[in-house]
């Protein structure tokens, strides 16, 4: 069964098919964090997002290289380190260390590669003097080079690749030198930014004088250095269409380095928000929480995680404390009936229930239909609990469906409950109360019971003995 894939390129859903149709290696880059502050969980939702298709896509048998730049540094940054009077490296460094420990925390797999925009200005400067001398970029009086979207298009280029832009608006020559502006403003942007007093000691030479690359031009010099000049897989949130992503065409198509024929990305993938009453979640709107405010809040990354993988990667959806409550029920759901399967399996193996997680990838196959793939999951505990209740399941059966979510916890990256270790006073009153049953002292057993009921511990008494859990 094929997958398919919503691409933003052609906006419909098509078979994926890799550049080399007859190699099994894919090359997938994700735009990564602009290391100006801790990310939010809108924006982690991106990166789970990212994380779910690289797993997927590793789930039917491709060898993935994933590729996750950190933008270290653009306007954002620069504002930020001029205030905290940090060099760029110490400043930027911490929070890239914050940021692949949340990462971590969310089950994210660590990408195989990870770019600092700052160790890559060699490779920039080289792509803009190849814009210069296919003569699709200028150099301003100030010594800022610009990319023209009018060379761009007499070249027979197309800009408006993943959006329909209207150019009976467009003024010719002028010009935007911020990294991030809007649609309506579309005009020739800014490859090298020349060196400003406000960018403190953020500049390095290059031969239209000292300065800094913009933030569009990283992304391009980055993933073609690591990936070649026309790979497979491009993602990125929604809100990055435009203007970052259609600039990374412009610059990388513009460079004229792929084989004829050959689009720089074949697949453009793109996240919706995540949102809070009806906005997007922003730094600059203040409705954000970061990982660090949840887990304070006493929320583990895997509830996290799987409240960002509830929904549909092109649906946006609400993030509310009463979301994640409730992703912690259904996963405490589906713990309770993975531990329930287990002592059934006890230590019997058997092959994976095939049956289970080929509905469960047909359900992904769907454009990553995730929802479809939590319901494969739901309707296989509710009948496992009715099997348990009923007492009709094998332990050989128990294992193969174990196996088989083992296969679908691949992709979701759920992963086991930490099971809380019982203190020793808890322990002492379970070997108590056990001492209590062998005597046939059950008034002694029972009194014991509901001691450790008190103390927030329940017993579980299972096949293979006693289990302490907590309440
Ligand atoms: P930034 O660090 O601002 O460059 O953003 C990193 C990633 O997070 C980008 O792919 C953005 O598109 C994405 N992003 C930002 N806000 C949200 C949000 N509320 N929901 C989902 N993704 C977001
Ligand atoms: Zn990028």
């Amino acid at each position: 069964m094929g997958l398919k894939l919503f691409n933003t390129l052609t906006r419909s859903v098509q078979e994926f098919v890799p550049v080399d149709p007859a190699d099994k290696r894919v090359g997938m880059y994700c735009c990564g964090p602009t290391v100006h502050d801790f990310a939010h969980i809108g924006n982690f939702r991106t990166f789970v997002f990212a994380d779910l298709v690289r797993r997927y896509l590793e789930f039917k048998g491709y060898a993935m290289t994933q590729v996750m730049n950190i933008t270290d540094v653009e306007d954002k940054i620069i504002k930020r380190v001029r205030e905290s009077g940090a060099p760029l490296r110490e400043y930027t460094g911490k929070l890239e260390a914050a940021f692949f420990e949340d990462l971590r925390t969310l089950g994210c797999l660590s990408p195989h590669q990870t770019p600092r925009a700052t160790a890559h200005i060699p490779e920039i400067i080289a792509l803009i003097e190849k814009l210069i001398e296919r003569g699709i970029a200028y150099k301003a009086a100030d010594g800022s080079v610009y990319f023209s979207i009018e060379k761009y298009r007499g070249c027979g280029c197309r800009y408006g690749q993943l959006l329909n832009l209207n150019f009976d608006g467009l003024r010719p020559g002028e010009r935007v030198s911020a990294d991030e502006y809007a649609k309506e403003s579309i005009a020739d942007f800014a490859l090298w930014k020349a060196r400003a007093p406000e960018d403190g000691e953020v500049f390095w030479p290059s031969p239209w004088g000292e300065g800094r690359p913009g933030w569009h031009i990283e992304c391009s010099a980055m993933s073609m250095k690591i990936l070649g000049p026309s790979f497979d897989l491009h993602l990125g949130g929604e809100d990055l269409i435009f203007p970052h992503h259609e600039d990374e065409i412009a610059q990388s198509e513009g460079a004229g380095l792929q084989p004829p024929g050959q689009p720089f990305v074949k697949y453009w993938l793109h996240g919706a928000h995540l949102m809070v009453e009806g906005k997007k979640m922003a730094k600059s709107l203040g409705n954000f929480f970061t990982l660090r405010d949840l887990l304070a809040k006493g929320f583990t990354g895997r509830e996290i995680r799987s409240l960002l993988l509830k929904a549909h990667y092109r649906e946006s959806f609400n993030f509310t404390l009463e979301g994640l409550a409730d992703a912690r029920t259904s996963l405490a759901r589906l713990d309770e009936c993975l531990a329930k399967l287990r002592e059934l399996a006890g230590n019997v193996t058997a092959p994976a229930d095939a049956g289970l997680s080929e509905k469960f990838s047909t359900a992904l196959d769907e454009d990553l239909n995730v929802s479809a793939g939590w319901r494969v999951v739901f309707d296989w505990v509710r009948e496992t609990n009715r099997l348990l209740t009923e007492a009709k399941l094998a332990p050989a059966q128990a294992a193969a469906t174990l196996a088989a979510w083992q296969r679908i916890d691949s992709v979701f990256g759920i992963g086991e409950k930490a099971e809380a270790e019982a203190p020793a006073e808890i322990v002492a009153l379970l070997e108590r109360r056990q001492a209590a049953r062998g005597a046939r002292d059950f008034k002694s057993a029972d009194a014991i019971r509901n001691e450790l009921k008190a103390k927030g511990w329940v017993i579980e008494d299972t096949p293979r003995g006693p289990r302490l859990k907590q309440v």
